[in-house]
């Protein structure tokens, strides 16, 4: 009996539940034992804004200072003791379309060539409207950028699935050259900006608007029982721009069980699901989370984002080659999109499954860019040989097989045409003369292309509603649909800071709430 009763109250308290979530309710009703929202009838606040920015990367800088610049009285919140998140630890290199540095070299580009562009790498699974929003609003705001003191390299770079050269590039090549000057800006302009402060859930009005976050004050990452409760308001909505969750090793296992601890990160060690969950437990519509990109330009011979990265992205692959060591021979096209070049790299392994890591070399001309090269040689990561016999030598290639395939490879470059894989040669040249700089290559979990589906307001929608939840938008990496399957090298920075924008318009036209200070 007592078994039937209680069957019966779970099964009434499920579908109330059920009837709850059908409606939007993200309050405490829905809420298992990490509460998802507090929501009580006018809860008071510690501190009230207009509008709370929950992450301080390119995506939450530039909506906090394009709030401050539509007038909100905003504050920018962070869980880690240094603000920027993955954005300043990225090479700060953003794709442009139709940008001036593309004019200067007569580069013909244009909004419609970069969404065809992003779309054939996202598989077609791209959401079509917020890449168009995300394309065309990158000339302005590289501009808006540079207003704020960001400094570009005075040369476009090509990137692997672009079909032109639009590369911008911070002249320090790391997004620290964008997250800078913007806490400089959002400072000046009045912005309050907390550290150490974790979003731990949402605050919903009785209509189920999001008007503030519960947070963690004095947070220590990652100890979850560090920091003081605190309310903090937003009259007008909160922008969550809380990134992706690369180094949170079981939630990616998860979505891709392939994902394990064996495969390095090149994301700062906050990257985890925490925010998304949040969002999640009040209805927002998680989309894409199986699809996590995996850097195909990093090093097994380092930790993280290292020297490898920035080496490989402005040396090897725009003006190298990669090799199979066992043959000597390239096995793909450097100029392809991220997915296509992880997974050929991954797919060297030798008869137990183990990586046979690849090679990846230029010359001195082709790695006259790399500005992490000298570091790469200090820490042992990027190797120097005077002849094409001395590395293959290094790595244990058939140095006459090496010779071979740079012969071929030169070739290629006088007819204008790689027989091999199709490259695009613009900007290729013959690899004559050492010395030679290499490296050995592996994979990184880098980017979630998954993440909250949002509309072209930036709001979050809901899972059952498809309508947006009242109060809640997000922006950057948070956010899924944009890159479908695979993001293109350069498009974080210029999601990132147009559609943070966009949340920060969108939520600056919002209706205000009244709320109380405790
Ligand atoms: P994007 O490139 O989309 O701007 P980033 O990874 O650069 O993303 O920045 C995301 C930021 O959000 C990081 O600095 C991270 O510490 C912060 N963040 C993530 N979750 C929370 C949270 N629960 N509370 C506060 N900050 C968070």
């Amino acid at each position: 009996m007592s078994h039937q009763h209680n069957t019966n109250t779970s099964r009434r308290a499920l579908l109330k539940q059920g009837a709850a979530l059908a409606a939007g309710v993200g309050g405490l009703m829905v809420a298992g034992p990490s509460a998802a929202a507090t929501s009580s009838p006018s809860p008071k606040f510690d501190e009230i804004f207009d509008i709370i920015v929950v992450g301080s990367g390119f995506a939450g800088m530039s909506a906090a200072v394009q709030a401050a610049e539509e007038g909100a009285k905003v504050l920018v919140i962070d869980k880690m003791p240094v603000f920027g998140g993955n954005s300043t630890i990225n090479g700060g290199a953003m794709a442009v379309a139709s940008s001036g540095l593309q004019a200067k070299s007569s580069i013909e580009d244009s909004v419609e060539l970069m969404v065809s562009d992003m779309l054939k790498s996202g598989r077609g699974m791209n959401d079509a409207e917020m890449l168009k929003l995300v394309c065309d609003g990158t000339a302005e705001s590289a501009r808006w950028l540079e207003s704020y003191g960001t400094v570009w390299k005075p040369f476009v770079q090509h990137f692997g699935g672009h079909s032109v050269p639009r590369v911008l590039q911070t002249r320090e090549s790391s997004g620290a050259g964008i997250i800078r000057p913007l806490i400089a800006a959002a400072k000046k302009a009045g912005v309050t900006m907390y550290k150490q402060t974790k979003l731990i859930s949402f605050v919903q009005d009785e209509q189920h608007r999001v008007i503030g976050v519960k947070v963690k004050s004095g947070y220590f990452f990652p100890k979850e029982r560090t920091g003081k409760d605190k309310l903090l308001g937003a009259r007008q909505g909160v922008i969550m721009a809380t990134g992706g969750f690369g180094r949170d090793i079981p939630f990616r296992q998860m979505q891709q069980p392939r994902l394990t601890s064996e495969l390095d990160s090149t994301n700062h060690p906050g990257a985890n699901a925490d925010a998304l969950k949040q969002m999640m437990l009040i209805g927002a519509n998680p989309i894409h989370l199986d699809q996590i990109q995996l850097g195909p330009w990093s090093s097994p011979d380092e930790k993280g984002f290292g020297t490898a990265s920035q080496f490989n992205t402005a040396a090897t692959y725009q003006n190298g080659i990669v090799v199979d060591v066992r043959t000597g021979e390239r096995f793909f096209n450097e100029l392809a999109d991220r997915k296509a070049r992880a997974e050929a790299i991954m797919t060297r392994r030798d008869a137990q499954g183990q990586p046979v890591y690849p090679v990846g070399f230029t010359n001195e001309k082709g790695a006259a860019k790399a500005q992490t090269l000298e570091w790469g040689l200090k820490y042992d990561v990027i190797k120097k040989a005077d002849t094409l016999d001395e590395l293959a030598g290094l790595y244990g290639i058939p140095a006459e097989k090496l010779k071979a395939q740079v012969a071929q490879w030169n070739q290629y470059v006088r007819d204008g045409e790689d027989k091999q894989f199709g490259r695009p040669l613009m900007k290729a040249f013959e690899l004559t003369q050492g010395p030679w700089y290499a490296v050995r290559m592996w994979p990184k979990v880098h980017y979630c292309m998954g993440g909250v589906r949002v509309n072209t307001h930036s709001q979050v929608l809901h899972l059952i509603s498809d309508k947006p939840i009242p109060g809640l938008f997000a922006a950057g990496e948070a956010t899924g649909g944009i890159h479908g399957a695979s993001r293109l090298g350069a498009c974080a920075v210029a999601e990132g800071v147009v559609t943070g924008r966009n949340a920060a318009r969108s939520a600056a036209k919002a209706d205000a709430v009244s709320l109380k200070l405790a």
